[in-house]
């Protein structure tokens, strides 16, 4: 099933889910457990990100394999320009293609860890929009991309990660999925800007309901730029040392996040569930 089809029916909201691939046997069965519960929010698809700048590349392609074909959820992988030259993105797209993949996040990637600037290999692509032509030219597949409702940390400006944007959306890109954000003004006021420069797809809003404090700070940390509302920021100071009101502060504040968004025509919500279950569903029980 290609996604983009799944916006298109609007048939009510899609919720997606994130998860990444596990580092050890019990990460992994702990993930299948997770996703075993998550599937009673009736996802409308899952996707594997690809973590270590690019290197887990074939294993985001087999996980994503085993759970389409496995567990019968649509899947998409995410596919990263870092450290991968194009004859390799060509082979774990063509094992993707011939195992059932039919989506795929189509992205630049992170630096490598401990790197602070992007470099792209010899023999690999610079921007996710070259990356989505490429794929666009030589595959049958559908592609999602990624976007900043507060502007990607490296873009001069917002105007300018905008007009790259379309870029990306010119070379086949069907739907976006943000950065997780928690003040959905930033969101709204996005997409008009985008609607005014002619992007038309879906944009999805990517949700983290938070688990504690440390877990926001870690967050802010690692998205640089993302506005934290005081309101969450209080609401989980003052659950303290308490990890059960913590996550219900957590939930409480994404599930108003995703209340709005919904009710004013977001197409769906995509989880960061970091490969959990009970946060994400607490979430979609309050909705
Ligand atoms: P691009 O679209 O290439 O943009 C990167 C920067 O370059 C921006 O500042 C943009 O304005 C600029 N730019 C874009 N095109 C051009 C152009 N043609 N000319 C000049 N400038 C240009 N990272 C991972 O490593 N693995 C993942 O699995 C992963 N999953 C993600 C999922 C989502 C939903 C999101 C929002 C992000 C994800 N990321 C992931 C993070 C992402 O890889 C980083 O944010 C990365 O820095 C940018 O990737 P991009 O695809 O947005 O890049």
């Amino acid at each position: 099933m290609r996604i983009a089809d799944l916006y298109a029916a609007n048939d009510g909201p899609v919720f997606s889910l994130e998860f990444f691939t596990p580092k050890s046997e019990a990460g992994r069965k702990a993930l299948f457990r997770a996703i075993g519960r998550l599937k009673a929010i009736e996802p409308g698809f899952a996707s594997i990100t690809c973590g270590a700048a690019g290197t887990t590349r074939e294993r985001t392609a087999d996980l994503a394999i085993e759970l389409q074909n496995e567990l019968g959820i649509t899947t998409m992988a995410h596919l990263v320009c870092t450290g991968t030259t194009q004859a390799e993105l060509d082979e774990t797209l063509r094992h993707m293609q011939a195992n059932g993949i039919e989506n795929i996040l189509a992205l630049r990637g992170d630096p490598p860890k401990g790197a602070t600037d992007w470099a792209p290999v010899e023999g690999g692509f610079r921007h996710a929009n070259e990356l989505a032509a490429f794929i666009r030219e030589r595959f049958s597949l559908g592609l999602g991309g990624a976007c900043y409702p507060e502007k990607h940390h490296e873009a001069a400006s917002l105007e300018a990660d905008i007009e790259h944007l379309k870029l990306k959306v010119d070379a086949g890109v069907e739907f976006l999925i943000t950065q997780l954000f928690f003040d959905n003004d930033k969101y709204w006021r996005f997409v008009e800007e985008i609607r005014a420069e002619g992007i038309a797809v879906p944009v999805v809003p990517g949700i983290m309901p938070v688990l504690s404090l440390t877990n926001l700070q870690r967050i802010a940390s690692l998205s640089p730029g993302t506005s934290i509302p005081s309101e969450l920021e209080d609401a989980l100071r003052a659950a303290g040392d308490d990890d059960d009101a913590s996550l219900a502060a957590g939930v409480r504040f994404a599930a108003k996040q995703c209340r709005e968004l919904l009710a004013n025509g977001a197409p769906g919500i995509h989880f960061y569930t970091l490969n959990r279950s009970k946060a994400t569903l607490r979430t979609v029980a309050e909705l």
